[in-house]
Parts: C-alpha cells; structure tokens; sequence
C-alpha cells in the first residue's frame, strides 16, 4: 500500500506521462516544458537507470556514410533519404546549441567510410557517387559533406583497405556524459523522473489515461507518450517495430593510435571510432540477423569473435591490444527507416523507431513530438 504522502506527490495525476528515459524520452520532456513550462510531466523508465540504446550504443554523432544514404535513397526514394538527413543533421545541430561541447566530450572530428578489395566498386564510380550526393545534400548543409581520402589511408595503419571517404560532418559525443546532462535538465525544469517501473499497460478511461505498472501503483495522465523504441512490441503489439540487438566491444589503450574519428565499413554494419586512446567497435549484427532480433542485452560469440577478427586484421594489424569491455544495447528497428512518430490513439502518443540513429534523430524529434502534443 502506498502512503497518502506519496499518492498525493510523487504518484499523482499528471499531465503526460512519458514511457522510457532514452535520448527520445527526455528530448520529448525537454521540449514540451519549454513549451508549456506548466505542465506536469512524469517520465518512467523499467530501469534503475536508462536501459535502452542511449546508454549502450557507440556514441556517433552520426550524419550517415555515403554508401548508406545511397542505399537509402534506393530503398525509400530521394526525398525521405533526404528528410531523414535533414533530421539527423538539425538533430546535432541542436545538441550542439544545447550542450556545451566539451561537457559531453562532443568533437564533430569527421568520419570515414572504408572500403574493401573484395566490394564489388570501381573508384572512378566512388567519385561520380560522392559528387552526385553532395549535389543533393547541398542544399540541406550548404558544403560539401564527403570527399576521396585515400591519401591518408598509409598513416591510418588499416590493412586490406583500399579506399577512404572522407565525411567531414560526422563526429562523436559521450553518451553516458549527454544522457546525464539530459536528465539535470529535464529535472531543472521541473520534469519528475521516476525508475525501476514498468509500465505494462494503458487504457483509456473517463478520458484520462490509467497506467498499470509492475509495482502495484497505477498512474495516470491526460496523455501517454511511448518512447520506447525496440520494445515497443511490447506496449503496441501492432506496430512495425522489432528489437535488434547491437554488440560492442572497447579495447585498452593503443599506444600512437594513428587516427581518430567515427569509421563505417559495409553500408555502416560495422562501426568504430576512439574512445581517447581506445576502439570502440560495435557491429556485425548481419552475420546473426534472425539470433540478434531479439530484448536480451547479453553479447554472443559469433558477433563478439568476428569483432575481434576485425580489429586484429583489418583496424590495428600487429598492435598489442587487450579487450577491456563488451556490451549489447536493443535497438529500434523496421521495414521501414523513418522513425513513427503519431497519435495512436486519442491522447497516446508514440515516438518510437529509431533505427540505430537515435543520437542524431532525438532531439527534432522531440521537438515536432512536443508540438504534435500541444498543438
Ligand atoms: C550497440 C548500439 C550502438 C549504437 N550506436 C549508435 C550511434 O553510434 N549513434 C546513434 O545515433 N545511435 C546509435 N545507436 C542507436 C541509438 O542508441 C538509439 O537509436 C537511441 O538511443 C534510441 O533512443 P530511445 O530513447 O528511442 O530509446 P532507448 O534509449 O532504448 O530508451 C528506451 C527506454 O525505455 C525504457 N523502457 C522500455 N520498456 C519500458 C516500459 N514498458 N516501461 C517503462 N520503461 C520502459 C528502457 O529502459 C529505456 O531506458 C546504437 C544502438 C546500439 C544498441
């Protein structure tokens, strides 16, 4: 049972309750307060602390390499492959217009897309590639975004690698460091954050929204706004979203580690960056499709192994290194790429989706979800 004390504070009737402390749940938070400084927000999260992607990916600062746009824009047409960069793109922008930099270990350093002799290309086909995409972009970022980077390829130390795209709007942030200026914010702001609930289901009765929990409390609120990605199955079941693990490893420190930056290798299905003197590699999720759909967090040694064999023959040939960390994270992910982001119901709301950009896509969206919500 719980106390009058409590019912009347920390359980109370609230404005919007917001399921899940990710980067899309506080950015949400975030903008509807700046909007309506007055309303009364809840956000629930199962875990003792966040415990979805945002704590658990690799901290790109992530715009998208060359070869994935274009492989966007084959699947889902120009103008969205267009859309979702534009919001990846504002997204950092007001990350960076938020936070000071150096509080989240923000360095927008530049990428690199790297490409093997076994990938069936021509560079001559590469170049034509970059300038017809930078055409496209150039309207949205007003510069060139990528270029030819093969010179630097012998410094870098890779080997089997032929070529290089340079991306010079990628970077990277700390993500532990952006999550907990997040929520200092939020909470600033007046936003209660309560952990360790689970909401398991909602309804809809005399036109407020009653929440059932794991803990034997019920909550309830004029609006629910569900932001929680990969599992979000789990509160909609009729949604297209389905959890996709991502597994990471992060090694000890390199001696004269010769580069730095983000780096994506097969339309971005391996992925690594330094972390200081450290890699920090995620990926390979292609091997395992059907095994990595999935809610568990746990890593496997398929994924973990091939890791290994990436980084021992292809990122740091010949270096002493040993692994210090491995983790997984479950991501959001569909038939399509653009994230949902709707009404599903008279006052319940989703955003959800976010297909492994996440860092870049929370914070427009957040906003356009504040809007869509006090419109
Ligand atoms: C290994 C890995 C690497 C990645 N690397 C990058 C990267 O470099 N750059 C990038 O942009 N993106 C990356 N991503 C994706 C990015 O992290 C996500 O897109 C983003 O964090 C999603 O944020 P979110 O708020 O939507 O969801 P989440 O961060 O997953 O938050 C959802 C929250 O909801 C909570 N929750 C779930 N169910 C319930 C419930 N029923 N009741 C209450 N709470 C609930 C969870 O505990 C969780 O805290 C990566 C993801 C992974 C896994």
């Amino acid at each position: 049972m719980i106390s009058v004390w409590e019912k009347e504070t920390f359980y109370a009737p609230q404005d919007i309750i917001i399921a899940g402390s990710g980067f899309v749940g506080l950015w949400s938070a975030f903008y509807l307060k700046k909007r309506s400084p007055k309303l009364k927000i809840t956000i629930i999260d199962k875990g003792i602390i966040p415990t979805g992607a945002s704590t658990r990916n690799a901290g790109f600062a992530c715009f998208g390499s060359l070869t994935e746009l274009l492989s966007d824009e084959q699947k889902m047409g120009t103008d969205q492959m267009l859309r979702l960069v534009e919001m990846r793109y504002k997204g950092l922008e007001k990350i960076c217009n938020t936070f000071h930099k150096k509080d989240i270990d923000m360095d927008m350093c530049g990428g690199y897309e790297l490409f093997t002799n076994d990938e069936n290309y021509l560079v001559e086909d590469l170049h034509a590639q970059i300038e017809y995409m930078n055409d496209l972009l150039e309207k949205i970022v007003h510069n060139k975004t990528y270029k030819p980077a093969g010179k630097k390829l012998k410094s870098f130390g890779f080997s089997g690698i032929n070529h290089l795209i340079r991306n010079n709007l990628e970077g990277y942030l700390h993500s532990g460091k952006l999550i907990t200026a997040l929520l200092h914010q939020v909470q600033m702001q007046g936003v209660q954050v309560l952990n360790n609930i689970e909401i398991k289901k909602f309804e809809k009765i005399n036109g407020r929204i009653e929440i059932e929990t794991d803990q034997h409390i019920n909550l309830s609120a004029k609006q629910l706004l569900i932001c929680i990605n990969g599992f979000a199955k789990k509160l909609i079941p009729d949604l297209d979203v389905e959890p996709a693990r991502g597994q990471v490893l992060l090694t000890s420190a390199i001696d004269n580690l010769p580069w730095k930056g983000t780096f994506h290798y097969k339309q971005g299905f391996y992925y690594f960056r330094n972390l200081g003197k450290k890699v920090l590699l995620g990926g390979a999720r292609n091997l395992a499709v059907q095994e990595e759909k999935t809610f568990s967090s746990s890593t496997t040694d398929i994924i973990q192994n091939e890791l290994e064999r990436f980084l021992k023959e292809v990122i740091l040939p010949g270096k002493k290194f040993t692994i210090e960390c491995r983790w997984g994270g479950t991501m959001g992910i569909g038939n399509e790429k653009m994230p949902i982001h709707k009404e599903i119901s008279p006052g319940v709301f989703c955003c959800v989706r976010m297909s492994g950009m996440g860092v870049a896509l929370a914070p427009l969206l957040g906003e356009k979800t504040a809007k869509m919500m006090t419109a």
